[in-house]
C-alpha cells in the first residue's frame, strides 16, 4: 500500500518498524491487565526499557532536540511517519512519549476499547488543540458548551472563536439541565463541551446524557476533566469522546511543570475532517495540526509530570477527604452565605457527582468510595469587600491564581482567573464578586481550617 512507492531500503525499515509497533502495542496490553497504582508507577516504561537506557529505573529525559537517523532510508521512513521514532521534539520526543502512554493508560481504565494520547505545552494548548480540528470546513459552525468553564477556554471560546472567527458560541447556563444542552445542539454544531466538575463553580454535568445527545447528532463530547482526573473520574468510561486535562494542576500537584494533555478513544464522530481524525483523534492530531501550530511541552515538564502522577490515586483521595471537612466548616460558618463542592448533600450537583465520581479501585469491599476532589468555593457575606478582607487575611493558604498543588491556594476568581471575562462573563458563568475559590491542598485539615477560621473572624 502506502510502502509500494518506497526503495528497498525504506521498506526493510517499514518492516522493522511493523515489529516495533506490534511489540509497543504488547506492551500496552500487557499494562492495560495491570490496576491503576501500577500503571501510574510505571507506565509503559519497564525493565526492557531501563535496560535500553543505562538500567536507568527512572525514564530519561531526552533533551536532545532531534534524532539521529542511520541513514536516508530510515529518515525517509521516520518522516512518512512509517516507523516509530520522534525526529525532531516538536513532533515527539521520548520522555514526552512516555508521558503519553502513562496518561492513555490512565484515562482508559476501566475503558473497554484503545485509547491514545497527546501532551501539549499547557492546558489552554490543549483546550485549543482538542476543538480546533472540528472548526474546518465552509458553511456556519456552532459549538455549545457548558459556560461554567474555565476563564481562559471561555475566552479562547467567546473571543478567538465567537468574536475573532464568527463562529457562534452556544452558552448552555445550566448544565445540569438536559434540555438546554439538547436546545443548543442542531446541523451546524461541530462539538459540544464540558467541564466536571468546573473551576470554580465546582458545577456538574450528566456526561453519559449529554454524550448521547452529542452522538445522535454524529459529534463528539469533549471533557474538561483537569479538576478530577482519572484517580476520580474517567469521561471516556461514561462516552465522552476526548478528555481535556490541564496538566499543570491536579495531575502535578509539586507545581514544578506547566503542561496539558487530550486523550481520545478510537472512532469518534466528526461532521468535519478526515478519517483519520475519526479513526485516532489525538494521534492525527499530533501527527497533523499539531506539529504545524507547535506547542509542545518540554521534556523537562514531561518527566516532573510522570514523577507527580506515580501517587495520583492516594493523593487525590486524602485531599478529597481534607476538602470534605474543610467544605462542612466553611458550610457551617456564619460568614459563609454559600459553598460550592458538589460533595456537600446539598449542593445542587451532589447527585449527579456521587454517580461519576469514585475514587478508582476502591470497590473492594463492595460499594466504591465517593471522592469530590480538592477544589471549593464559598462565598463571604457582606459582599467583594468582605471577600478580599479574607483573602488578605489569610496566613497559611497563599494567595495565587493557581490550583491542584500540594500547598492550600485561595483565589477571588472575578479579579484574578476569570477577570479578563469581564461582568457580564462571570455573571454567565455564575461567578459572583464574593466567591473565593480554595484548593485544599496536603497541609493537615485541622490547620487549614484554623487559617480558615482566623481569617474569617474581623
Ligand atoms: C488551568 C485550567 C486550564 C488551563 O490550563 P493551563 O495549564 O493553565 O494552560 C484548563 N482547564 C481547567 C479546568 C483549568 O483549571
Amino acid at each position: 500500500m502506502a510502502g509500494q512507492q518506497y526503495s528497498t531500503g525504506v521498506k526493510r525499515y517499514i518492516k522493522q518498524g511493523e515489529q516495533a509497533v506490534a511489540a509497543l502495542q504488547r506492551q500496552r496490553d500487557t499494562m492495560r491487565g495491570k490496576r491503576f497504582d501500577t500503571i501510574a508507577v510505571h507506565g509503559l516504561y519497564g525493565a526492557e526499557g531501563a535496560l535500553a537506557n543505562q538500567g536507568s529505573i527512572i525514564e530519561p529525559a531526552y533533551f536532545s532536540s532531534a534524532q539521529h537517523f542511520e541513514n536516508s532510508d530510515q529518515m525517509e521512513a521516520a518522516l512518512a511517519y512509517l516507523i516509530p521514532s520522534w525526529a525532531y521534539s516538536r513532533i515527539a520526543n521520548p520522555t514526552l512519549h512516555y508521558l503519553e502512554e502513562t496518561l492513555a493508560l490512565l484515562e482508559g481504565y476501566g475503558f473497554a476499547g484503545e485509547t491514545s494520547a497527546l501532551v501539549t505545552a499547557s492546558g489552554m494548548a490543549a483546550v485549543f488543540m482538542a476543538t480546533n480540528p472540528f472548526l474546518e470546513g465552509a458553511g456556519p459552525a456552532n459549538i455549545v458548551a457548558s459556560s461554567k468553564c474555565y476563564g481562559g477556554t471561555f475566552m479562547l471560546f467567546s473571543e478567538r472563536y465567537g468574536r475573532e472567527r464568527g463562529i457562534e458560541v452556544r452558552w448552555v447556563c445550566n448544565p445540569l439541565d438536559l434540555e438546554e444542552w439538547s436546545a443548543a445542539i442542531d446541523d451546524n454544531t461541530r462539538f459540544v463541551f464540558g467541564e466536571m466538575p468546573t473551576n470554580p463553580a465546582l458545577a456538574v454535568f450528566d456526561i453519559a446524557a449529554v454524550a448521547e445527545l452529542a452522538h445522535r447528532h454524529g459529534i463528539p463530547l469533549l471533557v474538561d476533566s483537569t479538576l478530577a482526573t482519572p484517580a476520580l473520574t474517567r469521561p471516556l468510561c461514561h462516552g465522552a469522546d476526548v478528555v481535556i486535562h490541564s496538566v499543570s494542576k491536579s495531575m502535578t500537584s509539586s507545581g514544578f511543570a506547566i503542561g496539558g494533555a487530550l486523550i481520545s478513544r478510537c472512532d469518534i464522530p466528526s461532521r468535519v475532517g478526515p478519517p483519520e481524525l475519526r479513526a485516532d483523534f489525538a494521534s492525527y492530531v499530533k501527527l497533523l495540526p499539531f506539529r504545524d501550530h507547535g506547542p509542545c511541552m518540554s521534556p523537562f515538564n514531561a518527566l516532573m509530570a510522570l514523577n507527580d502522577l506515580r501517587s495520583l490515586r492516594s493523593k487525590m483521595d486524602q485531599l478529597s477527604c481534607s476538602t470534605m471537612r474543610v467544605a462542612e466548616f466553611l458550610a457551617e460558618h456564619p460568614r459563609v452565605e454559600q459553598v460550592g463542592y458538589p460533595g456537600l448533600e446539598d449542593d445542587p450537583g451532589y447527585l449527579v457527582a456521587s454517580r461519576y465520581m469514585h475514587l478508582v479501585d476502591s470497590d473492594e469491599g463492595g460499594e466504591p468510595l465517593n471522592r469530590y476532589g480538592h477544589l471549593l468555593s464559598f462565598c463571604v457575606a457582606g459582599g467583594a469587600q468582605a471577600a478580599r478582607k479574607v483573602l488578605d487575611r489569610l496566613q497559611l493558604i497563599m494567595r495565587a491564581t493557581d490550583l491542584g498543588r500540594i500547598k492550600s491556594i485561595a483565589t477571588i476568581p472575578v479579579i484574578s482567573t476569570h477577570q479578563q471575562q469581564g461582568e457580564e462573563g462571570c455573571d454567565l458563568a455564575g461567578i459572583p464578586a464574593n466567591l473565593i475559590r480554595l484548593c485544599v491542598g496536603g497541609e493537615h485539615p485541622d490547620d487549614i481550617i484554623a487559617d480558615l477560621a482566623q481569617a474569617l473572624d474581623f
